[in-house]
């Protein structure tokens, strides 16, 4: 599909938009498939059945790029490409080659499964992907293939993160998800792994994404308890954010070099700085991981609506985002209904 008005004048003048309570968009997370090959217990338990997107309702890798850019005229100069499993999208080189032709974009990131990422680190770092987040739950066996849905090959995604390491993705990041009961007995193995191979791990706490996983309340460990539990065997400092609104609480190790993150959207809401926007792989438009309103791109950019149209219609849904919803969880909220996190995209 041919962009109208890629070099119009327009597009090169930045119109940075603020919603109801003063945040600007600027972090834009892009599912590429809501399919996945794993079964995360806290995402898609695999005593449900799933049926996926067919390839013609996803965005193509063109509208995906026509999007990006279009978004950064509004202020968006982070991308991170999500899923579903974003390693399962066969034109990934197309969408990332694209992205990072996009000059307003500082930074490309990735977050995966990392079950192919040694298939396609090569091809990711040869793109232009500037980073990579893999998501590990457990280094024991067991507890992994109970987390994750599907038996464990721990060396395979270990093997992905060292190659991709050796290929200059630098550091790479590793999000943790912690369910209590499940893989808390785990962390002092994580830490150690984290510390002994140059990864910044990020343990986040378990949320109550879409109504599938069966969420409580209890099987939530707070944040400062794990920092609390950490600090007995490898003490930590608290270290300033990288930029506002980075949602992850930084520590660094003081006695040794290494440094650990806490996203702690359950206990210590991150609302008031939030500046993230996500699109679904079917190009659906969401202010906020619990929204179930969208506006749907994908049906204007097939009704052949200019860049300038489209724009409008994003200001106005921005303009009038007020969501705040981990400020307000509580037992009774997880019940409304919500959109999966691997259709939205994590
Ligand atoms: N499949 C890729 C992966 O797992 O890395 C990307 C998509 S996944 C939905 C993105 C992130 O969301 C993962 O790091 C995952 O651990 C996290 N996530 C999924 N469900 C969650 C939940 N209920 N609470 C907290 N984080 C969750
Ligand atoms: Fe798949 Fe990622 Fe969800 Fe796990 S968290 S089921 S890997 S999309
Ligand atoms: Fe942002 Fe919504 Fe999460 Fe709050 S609940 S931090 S507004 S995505």
């Amino acid at each position: 599909m041919t962009n109208k008005n890629t070099n119009s004048k327009e597009s090169n003048t930045i119109q940075e938009i603020l919603d109801l309570r003063g945040r600007p968009i600027k972090d834009l997370r892009i599912s590429v498939i809501d399919a996945c090959n794993f079964r995360c217990t806290y995402c898609m338990p695999n005593t449900k059945s799933y049926s996926f997107m067919t390839p013609d309702e996803r965005l193509t890798a063109d509208e995906i790029i026509r999007l990006a850019k279009i978004f950064t005229q509004l202020g968006v100069d982070k991308v991170r490409l999500t899923g579903g499993e974003p390693l399962l999208r066969k034109d990934l080189f197309q969408i990332i080659s694209g992205l990072s032709s996009i000059k307003e974009i500082k930074d490309i990131a990735l977050t995966t499964n990392a079950f192919y990422l040694k298939q396609q680190a090569k091809m990711l770092k040869d793109s232009g992907l500037t980073r990579i987040t893999v998501s590990l739950d457990s280094l024991d066996p067991k507890t992994n293939t109970l987390m994750s849905g599907v038996t464990s090959e721990l060396n395979r995604v270990i093997d992905g993160i060292r190659y991709a390491q050796e290929l200059g993705f630098n550091p790479i990041k590793m999000n943790t998800v912690v369910k209590k009961g499940m893989n808390d007995q785990d962390i002092k193995d994580l830490v150690q792994f984290s510390l002994n191979n140059n990864i910044i791990l990020r343990m986040i706490e378990y949320m109550d994404v879409g109504n599938q996983n069966d969420w409580k309340l209890e099987s939530v460990i707070p944040s400062k308890v794990l920092v609390e539990q950490i600090s007995k065997y490898a003490p930590l400092e608290v270290i300033e954010p990288n930029y506002h609104g980075e949602v992850a609480t930084r520590y660094r190790f003081k006695e040794s070099k290494g440094e650990i993150g806490f996203i702690s959207s359950v206990t210590q809401a991150f609302c008031g700085s939030c500046n993230r926007g996500r699109i679904s792989a079917s190009g659906k438009f969401y202010k906020c991981l619990f929204s179930t309103e969208e506006l749907d791109l994908r049906a204007l950019l097939r009704a052949n609506h200019s860049d300038q149209e489209i724009t409008k219609k994003i200001v106005e849904t921005w303009t009038q985002r007020n969501d705040n919803y981990s400020e307000t969880r509580t037992e009774q909220t997880k019940k409304r209904k919500k959109i999966e996190m691997y259709e939205m995209g994590g």
